[in-house]
């Protein structure tokens, strides 16, 4: 007999994702009546705006259900390329392409430009869905190493040195998904300089785009740079973080017009178009209905930033370094003697604490803290895992 799990494309050798698993057991625990702190969050603890909710609303009441243009409705393309533009990206609507929240939108433009043979570089830490992405289409990942020390940044001389023929592209992520580390301009050159030079395409998650809080460190779109880099980039972003809209998947990218057509006609065939009437909810979101909600959301986020940061400086054992966006901070356990698979075992079973390990993050000796939370819960969970930290070193002992 025909053995039928044998024999499959790379599509089907991914690995679950762990955040959305470990995020999962901590829901669990709170069902089961445990007074769980859970620091695991990857999305802002904030409703969507009503402005923004009116808008999908009202698309529904006025019949707005139907199929639209697979690669989105054009009044939400002409917001796309408005807001593209305020970032310094010329792009147009035909180089757009909406997609069911912008996992997809990476999804898509990773499988559609990569392929059995080539590389692609992605900075450690690194958000872990590029690592599984970028196996299903066959390609293979190299990993360039940044450090704590360098604010996450990475240095050229790694990245040089990470590039062969085989190099088709360079995933770069700022603001930062696990680091919370926002990008310096001339990091950014640098990596467009290279990029150009050695004739490599960049994809740009710009997903955290909002969610900063240091005048000294705006965000700048890698692709805004030069004519020469903007050729190369695929720039992504979407409504999830910025907009409080992580359910609703909504996302889009821009890239050059070859991709986008090979990017649409996949999509075509895979999700269609992203769902109609919440299209009209990103047109508002675009044209700047919830601005004020989505400053106060920041201000929210930088003032629990500070929270966090300073109680974490009060555990000895635990090394950070100040993140300068979206609501992360990575810490350094390997002075604990533990793993970070150990450790947020460990936290969770002793003290109710789920963090992130961020072990499949490309960074063992890592745990992720989101501040995506009220203060009473940094509060509680910071002192807890202070408690931890203290009772290891005395086990150490
Ligand atoms: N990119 C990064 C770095 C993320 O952290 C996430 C979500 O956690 C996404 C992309 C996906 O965003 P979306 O909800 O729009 O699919």
């Amino acid at each position: 007999m025909k053995d039928l799990r044998a024999r499959c494309n790379p599509l089907a050798t991914l690995s679950p994702s762990v955040t959305l698993a470990l995020t999962a057991r901590a829901k669990e625990m709170k069902n089961q009546g445990k007074n769980v702190y859970s620091m695991s969050i990857g999305e802002p603890d904030f409703d969507t705006p009503r402005s923004i909710k009116g808008a999908c609303i009202r698309a529904l009441n006025e019949g707005k259900i139907g199929y639209v243009a697979s690669s989105g409705l054009p009044a939400l393309k002409t917001e796309i390329v408005k807001k593209f533009q305020q970032n310094g990206i010329l792009t147009t609507p035909e180089n757009i392409v909406v997609t069911t929240g912008a996992k997809l939108a990476l999804f898509e433009a990773i499988t559609s430009l990569c392929a059995y043979g080539d590389e692609v570089i992605v900075f450690a830490p690194y958000w872990l869905s590029y690592i599984e992405m970028i196996k299903a289409s066959g390609a293979k990942v190299r990993v360039v190493q940044t450090f704590l020390e360098n604010n996450f940044e990475p240095r050229e001389e790694d990245l040089v040195q990470a590039i062969n023929e085989n190099t088709k592209l360079i995933i770069v992520n700022s603001p930062n998904n696990p680091t919370g580390s926002v990008y310096q301009k001339k990091t950014l050159e640098m990596i467009a300089e290279t990029a150009v030079r050695n004739n490599i395409m960049v994809l740009s998650d710009e997903i955290y785009e909002k969610l900063i809080y240091d005048n000294d460190k705006p965000h700048i779109s890698i692709a805004s740079l030069s004519e020469k880099i903007a050729e190369l980039t695929i720039t992504i972003n979407g409504f999830s973080k910025a907009y409080a809209m992580t359910g609703w998947r909504l996302g889009y990218l821009t890239a050059p017009l070859w991709l986008v057509k090979r990017i649409a006609a996949l999509q075509s065939h895979a999700t269609s178009n992203a769902t109609t009437f919440v299209q009209y909810a990103g047109i508002a979101a675009l044209k700047g209905e919830a601005d004020q909600e989505v400053l106060q959301m920041v201000q929210t986020f930088a003032k629990r930033r500070e929270l966090i940061c300073s109680l974490l400086s009060q555990i000895k054992q635990l090394k950070f370094s100040r993140p300068n966006g979206a609501f992360y901070v990575l810490c350094d356990i390997s002075q604990t003697g533990l793993n970070a698979d150990e450790f947020a075992a460990k936290l969770l079973e002793e003290k109710l604490v789920v963090v992130i390990p961020c072990t499949s993050f490309g960074a063992q000796n890592y745990i992720r803290l989101s501040y995506a939370c009220s203060d009473e819960v940094i509060q509680t969970a910071v002192a807890r895992i202070k408690e931890f930290c203290e009772s290891l070193e005395r086990l150490n002992q």
